[in-house]
C-alpha cells in the first residue's frame, strides 16, 4: 500500500483530568487548529491495555482515587478516563502506523515518567505522568505481532526513566532518551545494556549532533517501528528549558523530524511534556500542515 504521510491522533476525553502545573489549555490551540491537519479520533481501545505495562493493584489505585500521589501529580475524578484516553490515543496512533508513515499522538496526561507501579522510587503517579503511554503503544504492537524490534527515543526535557525501567533487558525495545541537565526525575541517567542516556544542554547545534549519533545506533539496531516521546519542554520558550536559558527554536523540531523522516522508517510520535500551548501550536503545524 502507497503510505500516506502524517496522521494525528486527539481526544477531548484527554482535557477533562485537572492538574495546574500540566493544564488542559496547553493542548487548546493545536486542538482548535485541527482543520489544518488530517486527524482521527483515539479509539476506543479495551481498559485492559493498561495491564501490558502496570500492575492491577496501581491502575485500580488510580481508578478509585485510594492511591497517594505527589502533590504535582493529583488524582480527580476524571483523572483516571483522561489517562486512559491518552493511552488509546497512543495506541491508535502506533496501529495507524500500518497505513501512515508519521502518526502523531497529541494527548495528556503524558506519560514517561511511569513505571511499573508508578514513580521508580515511590510507587505512586510522580511528574505528572500517570500511564505509560508510549510503553502502553509499544507492548500492544509486540503483543499482536504488529513489530517485532522497536527503537524508542525519548525527547523531553526531562529524563524517560519510566520508560527505561520498563523496557530494561527487553530484547526486542531499545531505548535512547536524549535530556537537559534538571533535578527532576531524582534518579540519575545512566546506559546499559538495550538502555542509553545522553545529558546534554538543550541547544541546537549540541542537540542535532547528538540526535545524529543517536539515530545512526538506532539504525544498527534495525528497528521495524520507531516510537518517538516527544517533549516540547525543550523549547526555548517553554518554563523548563527556557528557565535555565537554553532551549530549541521552532524551526530545530521541523529539522529534527526531516532527519528522522530519512531514515524511512515508521513513527510513532507520543507528546510528553511541553507547557506553552502556544508553542505546542506552533511547533506542531510546523511540522503538521505542510
Ligand atoms: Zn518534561
Amino acid at each position: 500500500m502507497e503510505k500516506n504521510s502524517l496522521i494525528t491522533v486527539i481526544s477531548e476525553e484527554c482535557l477533562k483530568h485537572e492538574n495546574p502545573y500540566e493544564p488542559s489549555s496547553r493542548l487548546i490551540p493545536i486542538y482548535e487548529s485541527r482543520n489544518r491537519f488530517e486527524y482521527k479520533e483515539a479509539k476506543e481501545y479495551e481498559e485492559q491495555i493498561l495491564n501490558l505495562v502496570h500492575s492491577k493493584k496501581y491502575i485500580q489505585g488510580i481508578k478509585d482515587m485510594r492511591i497517594d500521589s505527589s502533590s504535582d501529580t493529583p488524582i480527580n475524578l476524571h483523572t483516571y478516563n483522561s489517562a486512559l484516553w491518552a493511552a488509546r490515543g497512543a495506541v491508535t496512533a502506533a496501529e495507524l502506523l500500518d497505513e501512515y508513515k508519521h502518526s502523531f499522538a497529541l494527548i495528556r496526561p503524558p506519560g514517561h515518567h511511569a513505571s511499573f507501579s508508578g514513580s521508580v522510587i515511590y510507587q505512586i503517579p510522580w511528574g505528572f505522568c500517570y500511564f505509560n503511554n508510549i510503553a502502553i503503544a509499544t507492548k500492544y504492537l509486540i503483543k499482536n505481532k504488529k513489530a517485532d524490534r522497536i527503537a524508542i527515543l525519548d525527547m523531553d526535557f526531562h529524563y524517560g526513566e519510566g520508560t527505561q525501567s520498563i523496557f530494561k533487558d527487553n530484547d526486542n525495545v531499545r531505548c535512547f532518551s536524549i535530556h537537559g541537565r534538571t533535578h527532576f526525575p531524582p534518579v540519575k541517567a545512566f546506559s546499559a545494556g538495550n538502555l542509553k542516556s545522553f545529558t546534554i544542554p538543550i541547544e541546537s547545534t549540541i542537540y542535532i549532533k547528538t540526535l545524529k549519533k543517536v539515530l545512526e545506533e538506532i539504525l544498527e539496531f534495525k528497528p521495524d517501528r520507531i516510537g518517538i516521546s516527544i517533549g516540547l519542554d525543550t523549547h526555548k520558550r517553554d518554563m523548563f528549558a527556557g528557565s535555565i536559558g537554553e532551549g530549541l527554536e521552532t524551526k530545530d523540531y521541523y529539522n529534527i523530524f526531516n532527519l528522522i523522516d530519512k531514515l524511512d522508517i515508521g513513527c510513532y510520535w507520543i507528546l510528553e511534556g511541553g507547557y506553552n500551548a502556544q508553542v505546542i501550536k506552533e511547533v506542531f503545524l510546523n511540522i503538521l500542515s505542510e
